[in-house]
């Protein structure tokens, strides 16, 4: 089957919005995350930092690592308030989640604010009218799929194109290349990253750009590729700054603010 094609630079520009005098940190979107977890604190830090290098107006989280979060970056918000977008699920595992913060995810999901779904709260995904992304690597979808019942595909794009139309989202399945699709079959491509991109904690900072973007009114999808091109990016920019050698993935997020600056 053909996968689509590439996402381009040109189409990230189209998405992406430069602030005007009338914008305030409202306008330009407010990024709620409810990640990390007592075993992986770390991912809460990276999601929050990448959702401020790529743009937010404000970052809320909420969750049990704000100690750790407000450390790195204390311009962070930890009451709950007004929230334009969702990241829900980095550095949680469903084996090891409370009864609370199940039910704070779930009410997450029950909402009518974009979400994206990520790690640790795929597990409760089902159909809903409330644009979601998710954001699964192919063990997660591959989990993902037998939950739902759905049979087992070794091509990553067709299985990506059922589980989109199955539930109504967009899917955007990693990779050293992504896929993204939209339920109604849509897909691109996105191979801007660089093999050093896969260590611990660049999914989470993927999570963390994505809900940026959406945050500041982006189509779900549009955001999604745009997430996974600029996150790609980053990744090459951060290992370039070191010599083309070994990435970590707080770097990937600092570097987000400077590849969007030559995008704009
Ligand atoms: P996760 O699996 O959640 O930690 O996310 C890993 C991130 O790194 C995703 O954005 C992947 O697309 C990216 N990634 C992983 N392996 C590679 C690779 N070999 N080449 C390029 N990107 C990769
Ligand atoms: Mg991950």
């Amino acid at each position: 089957m053909t996968v689509g094609t590439e996402w381009t630079q040109a189409d990230v520009a189209a998405l992406l919005r430069e602030p005007t005098d009338g914008d305030d940190k409202y306008s330009r979107g407010v990024v709620g995350l409810r990640t990390g977890s007592a075993r992986y604190p770390g991912a809460a830090v990276l999601g929050v930092e990448a959702a401020w290098r790529a743009g937010a107006g404000m970052v809320r989280y909420l969750g049990p690592a704000c100690d750790l979060v407000l450390h790195r970056r204390p311009e962070t918000v930890t009451v709950d308030g007004r929230v334009q977008a969702w990241v829900i699920g980095s550095g949680m595992d469903a084996a090891h989640r409370s009864a609370e913060e199940t039910s704070a995810l779930e009410a997450v999901l029950a909402g009518q604010v974009p979400v994206v779904v990520d790690a640790g709260a795929l597990d409760l995904v089902g159909r809903a009218p409330v644009p979601r992304v998710l954001t699964p690597h192919d063990r997660e979808h591959a989990a993902l799929r037998a939950r739902l019942g759905l049979p087992e595909r070794t091509d990553r794009a067709e299985a990506a194109r059922d589980t989109a139309a199955h539930l109504g989202v967009v899917v955007l399945l990693k990779g050293a290349t992504t896929i993204i699709t939209a339920p109604d079959g849509m897909q691109r491509t996105v191979t801007t990253g660089v093999p050093w991109l896969s260590t611990a904690g660049t999914g989470d900072v993927l999570a963390g750009i994505l809900g940026a973007l959406l945050a500041a009114g982006g189509d779900p999808f549009a955001s999604a590729a745009s997430a996974a091109w600029l996150h790609g990016r980053a990744g090459a920019a951060a290992s370039a700054a070191h010599g083309g050698g070994p990435l970590v993935a707080l770097d990937v997020a600092e570097a987000a603010a400077s590849v969007i600056g030559g995008v704009l």
